[in-house]
């Protein structure tokens, strides 16, 4: 059951940038942001914010709060394929008749809008392959079929977003950069004149992990990669896929690589002289035990680090049922 315990909210955050702050029915993330930037006799709207039989309205709302409609989009750039980020995608396009453009490498985007059943089937299965006992893969299944995907059909993006793109709007050019690590598909947007940063869920003003694991070879690696390549830019404010903007976004991009070798540090610790499931590995890592809601979150950063630690040579994976890791 979806709770409501906020409104679509909007507010100007620089003259011809607002921030749309959406609603989300997930525990632990309250909302996510939206950017709209004026363009001419519209706007560019950067994300969309999650589906649901409300979200419009709340969409809507927040628009309405900056004097902006949303027929009057006259593009989508999506930071990334996840469902809070595109999952609005159709319902725009059926009432601005925009484009919308996103990276390419959204496989499991696409996969989820064909056939949702078979991608919850694969995490389960990844999930019990990873040491998770039965009684909460259960409750996962079950919890995971009440609850709606997030996205609004099947989305075809009009045009591959690729690096050194640009997107015309009234406070300059955005130039796209490609951000893999926490999805295959992320890009950050860089107006270098202002130097402004559309981070997605690359840079959050809290830091916050999360690697999309099964779809790329070693997201943790492409994370570090696109944390140098967004420190490049120099970037004075950023705007981020959740919470409040932030300046200081060179401690931001340090504090994310520290958390990162944090964690590498504690799982490579955890695996001396044992060899112990992805599940097992969570609360050396993590400080918790996986319970619930956040199993699969902590479960699919955990297999992110254990394949980057392969990959770097520092484990080893032992195959089997489930497969176990050792250093
Ligand atoms: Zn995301
Ligand atoms: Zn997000």
């Amino acid at each position: 059951m979806i709770r409501r315990r906020e409104l679509g909210r909007g507010e100007r955050v620089l003259p011809g940038v607002f921030r749309l702050r959406l609603p989300l029915p997930w525990p632990g993330v309250p909302h996510c942001n939206a950017w709209a930037v004026k363009a001419g006799d519209g706007f560019v709207l950067f994300d969309t914010g999650m589906y649901d039989s409300e979200s419009l309205a709340h969409l809507e709302r927040a628009l309405a709060m900056c004097e902006l409609r949303l027929q009057d989009a006259s593009l989508i750039v999506c930071t990334h394929a996840h469902s809070d980020h595109c999952g609005q995608t159709n319902p725009i396009i059926e009432r601005a008749g925009c484009e919308m453009w996103m990276h390419p490498n959204h496989k499991q985007l696409t996969r989820m809008g064909e056939d949702p059943e078979s991608v919850f089937a694969r995490r389960i299965e990844v999930a019990r392959q990873s040491g998770v006992p039965e009684e909460p893969l259960r409750r996962y299944a079950a919890e995971r079929s009440a609850r709606g995907s997030g996205i609004a059909g099947v989305i075809k993006p009009d045009r591959d977003l690729l690096a050194g793109m640009t997107i015309g709007t009234d406070v300059g050019d955005w130039v796209v950069y490609e951000t893999p690590g926490h999805a295959p598909s992320h890009v950050c947007l860089f107006q270098p004149e202002r130097r402004l940063l559309i981070s997605g869920d690359h840079l959050l003003g809290r830091i916050s992990l999360y690697f999309d694991y099964g779809y790329s070879p070693d997201p943790v690696g492409q994370f570090l990669d696109s944390l140098d390549v967004v420190e490049r830019l120099g970037a004075r404010l950023c705007l981020p896929g959740h919470a409040r903007t932030f300046a200081d976004v060179h401690t931001h991009i340090q504090g994310n690589r520290a958390l990162v070798r944090e964690h590498l540090a504690a799982v490579l610790a955890a695996l001396d002289g044992r060899r112990l499931t992805a599940f097992e590995v969570v609360p050396h890592a993590f400080g918790t035990a996986p319970s619930g809601q956040n199993t699969q979150w902590l479960l699919s950063m955990t297999l992110c680090y254990l394949t980057h630690l392969a990959a770097v040579g520092d484990v080893r994976r032992i195959p089997g049922e489930p497969e176990r890791w050792t250093a």
